[in-house]
């Protein structure tokens, strides 16, 4: 039997035309959905849709998960894996790029598609940890005593269900030298429902010290049930920590940057990083000059105090930290 928040999931926006539909919009079926979507599915919640202004095709929700036809354009420098997850791969779904962390592909399915996304061409098939690959990536962090956390990434990790989640956390905490677990979803914003109290025992019932770091790019994404899912998540006792992608037409603009590290504040979360895009195939229209991006960043830093001023950052393969810009 499905679970509310299940439910909830099941029950997304599949078709861009009855998104649009929903938001009444004309002009509802476009010829390059189809082509774009057959590259990279569509999907929204209805509880993100419904922050999405009615008759406004620009709405910066909206622009993050429309399929455009711009995704289409191949251009030189977008690749299928712009930053160098396959290359990165000590066993399959596990990802070893950064010193003392390791990362988990825990699933590829996610509650929203994010046309930005750095994922949106990765090979989830045979990539991610199913059944079959856990007891590998088990052994690959317990041979390796460098290793003192490990990351939950996907796809988004919180669409797995709570037994499944409890059992990799009980797993990963009985190998001594780890001591932190992250998880990096975007549920808390786009599917706040799935923050549940069941949930919140599946992840507390460790020694870890556990770090969510969510992932919210403009003000509009918060609403009240959104902060009731993080206020739950922070009076478990989780740091919680947003990454934020600059994107085009989105967020490319200070007041809207500023708005979005006072949400998070207000919410308990703190701004973590403000990342460059990765150039993944599909994605150039969101893209920004280096230039464009520090000029942006440099009024930023005069309107925040610091603790709520994102790092600006990108992502380069092969490099084991952020390049951090400017
Ligand atoms: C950068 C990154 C990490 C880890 O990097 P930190 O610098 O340790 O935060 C993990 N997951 C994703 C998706 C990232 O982009
Ligand atoms: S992995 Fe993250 S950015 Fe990519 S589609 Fe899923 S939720 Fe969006």
């Amino acid at each position: 039997m499905k679970t509310s928040w299940q439910m909830a999931l099941a029950d997304s926006f599949t078709k861009p035309a009855d998104l649009l539909a929903f938001l009444e919009l004309d002009e509802i079926h476009r010829p390059e959905f189809r082509q774009a979507t057959d590259r990279f599915s569509f999907r929204v919640t209805q509880s993100y849709a419904q922050r999405m202004a009615k008759g406004n095709p620009h709405d910066p929700l909206l622009l993050q998960v429309l399929p455009d036809v711009r995704e289409l354009i191949e251009h030189p420098n977008f690749a299928n894996d712009p930053v160098g997850d396959l290359k990165a791969a000590a066993a399959p779904g596990v990802l070893q790029k950064y010193q003392g962390r390791i990362l988990l592909i825990t699933t590829g399915a996610c509650a929203i598609h994010c046309r930005y996304c750095f994922r949106r061409n990765f090979p989830y098939d045979g990539n991610a940890i199913g059944k079959q690959q856990e007891q590998n990536a088990l052994d690959v962090i317990r041979r390796d005593r460098t290793l003192n956390e490990v990351i939950f990434s996907g796809g988004d990790p919180l669409v797995l269900s709570d037994e499944r989640l409890g059992q990799m956390i009980r797993k990963i905490g009985e190998i001594p030298h780890i001591r932190r677990l992250r998880i990096h979803t975007r549920l808390p914003i786009v599917l706040p429902c799935r923050i549940t109290t069941e949930l919140i025992a599946a992840l507390t019932a460790t020694h870890l010290n556990s770090v969510i770091v969510i992932h919210a790019n403009h003000p509009n994404e918060f609403n009240h049930e959104v902060s009731v899912a993080l206020r739950t998540l922070r009076k478990s006792g989780m740091s919680l920590l947003n990454q934020t992608v600059l994107l085009k037409d989105v967020n490319d603009d200070t007041d809207v940057l500023v708005g979005l590290s006072e949400a998070l504040f207000e919410n308990g979360v703190l701004p973590y990083y403000l990342h460059l895009l990765d150039k993944a195939r599909g994605t150039s229209h969101f893209d920004l000059s280096t230039e464009e991006a520090l000029k942006i960043y440099r009024t930023l830093r005069k309107s925040l105090p610091g603790y709520l001023l994102p790092k600006l950052v990108r992502e380069e393969a092969g490099r084991p930290y952020k390049t951090p810009v400017g």
